[in-house]
């Protein structure tokens, strides 16, 4: 592809609009949305009216004006709406990590007996360390199980209480076939727990046509919800009032302004709160929830797919260099938006792109990762960022030793 074409499909973008709702500083090329979305334009003000306004003048009060206590909830059938979830099933709270452990603490009370969580190995490690920490606190009852991909759909077995799986992988950007995964567990009378962090705002994910039974999600990635922003979970109407939260806080009571002395679980999603909601992260989330709103879909799935195919593409045609191995799969519709790259020097070649603009980043042992976020990237961007690729690696620009000094984050 030549740049003027793709200019041409720039001109043409249905989402190309979206790009000025983001403020993102001049000469970047942001190709890590998909770990830190960006802010929004209009989180600012967003932020500065809850705080000056709502949270400065309303004081305590804001809770019933401003409806702070409804945002977990309002906040959350926004986020159904991206995943194919009815109103009710989904509410913001804590961290992925956090959900993940009561969701899956949750699925062993809805499967007794049944010993084994089942995961693939090489899962986003905290979705199996959430897991190891259930085991332990169970007494090993229910366990941990890793297998790799190839041989997940084997393991699924009559002891196997749940099914925890990252819908696009984090670091290969294969994805599983919701629908077919979660029909596998059913058969098995296991439950199914997708991880949605590297899909939501992503791809079209369509939980109720899948049947499934419980997710969770970050929203500072694609969602564009800001360092931190609270996490989502998805509990299927059908599982909720039976479903229990291995952490009973007084948000997830049947009346939190009862101040009974006794845990009664609320019977609806709320039931899975635990304390007060960060209403600042929730303020700033929706602000991007509220734009992600505003784009369709398919489209935004499309226009992924499309620019993670472009650099695929242009970087293997112009990169000389044999040892930059494309991991996870080639096809479009068995990948998500991020491409990793394999390479030697996967370290210093991100920390190179980024000397000249161009943000990704690394992980270990060796990828280098991209992450092609649709509504604020363009395809001429994306041309450039490739060519950019094949220059610091026909120039071995990344071969200085400042490249090579490990920052905390990678
Ligand atoms: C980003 C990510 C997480 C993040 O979990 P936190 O609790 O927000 O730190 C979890 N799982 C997967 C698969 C992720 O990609």
């Amino acid at each position: 592809m030549t740049r003027d074409e793709a200019l041409a499909l720039d001109a043409a973008d249905p989402l190309a609009r979206f790009h000025d709702a983001f403020a993102l500083p001049d000469g970047v090329i942001y190709l890590d949305g998909n770990s830190l979305g960006p802010p929004p334009r209009a989180v600012h003000d967003r932020l500065t009216e809850v705080s000056r306004r709502q949270w400065g003048e309303g004081l305590v009060r804001s809770w019933n004006t401003a409806d702070w206590i409804g945002a977990p909830t309002r906040v959350g059938d926004k986020i159904a709406q991206r995943i194919g979830a009815d109103p009710g099933e989904v509410t913001v709270a804590d961290s992925t990590t956090v959900n993940l452990f009561k969701l899956a603490a949750g699925a062993c009370s809805l499967r007794p007996g049944r010993t084994t969580i089942l995961s693939e190995a090489g899962n986003f490690p905290t979705d199996l360390y959430a897991v190891q920490g259930l085991g332990a606190l169970l007494e090993d009852r229910v366990r941990l199980k890793t297998v790799a991909p190839d041989e997940l759909l084997d393991a699924i077995d009559e002891d196997t209480a749940a099914v925890i799986l990252t819908q696009v992988h984090y670091k290969t950007s294969r994805r599983w076939d919701l629908a077919a995964v979660t029909a596998a567990a059913h058969a098995k009378g296991a439950l199914m727990l997708w991880d949605l962090c590297h899909s939501v705002g992503a791809i079209a994910v369509d939980l109720n046509g899948a049947q499934a039974d419980l997710a969770v999600g970050c929203s500072y990635k694609y969602l564009n919800g800001g360092p931190g922003a609270p996490a989502f979970l998805f509990v299927a109407k059908r599982h909720q009032g039976a479903i229990r939260s291995p952490l009973t806080g007084w948000m997830g009571h049947a009346e939190p302004f009862a101040f009974e002395d006794g845990y009664r679980a609320c019977a609806d999603i709320r039931g899975q709160i635990t304390g007060t909601p960060p209403i600042l992260g929730l303020a700033a989330l929706e602000a991007g929830l509220d734009l992600q709103l505003q784009a369709v879909p398919t489209l935004v799935e499309a226009k992924g797919l499309a620019l993670a195919e472009l650099f695929i593409a242009e970087a293997q045609a112009r990169a000389a260099d044999p040892s930059l191995v494309l991991t996870g799969p080639r096809e479009a519709a068995a990948r998500g938006l991020h491409v990793s790259f394999a390479h030697p020097q996967g370290y210093a070649l991100v920390q190179a792109m980024m000397a000249r603009g161009i943000i990704g980043d690394f992980r270990s042992p060796d990828i280098a990762r991209f992450g092609f976020s649709p509504l604020f990237l363009s395809y001429a961007q994306v041309w450039d960022a490739a060519e950019t690729l094949a220059d610091v690696l026909a120039t071995r620009a990344w071969d200085r030793p400042e490249f090579h000094q490990r920052a905390a984050v990678t």
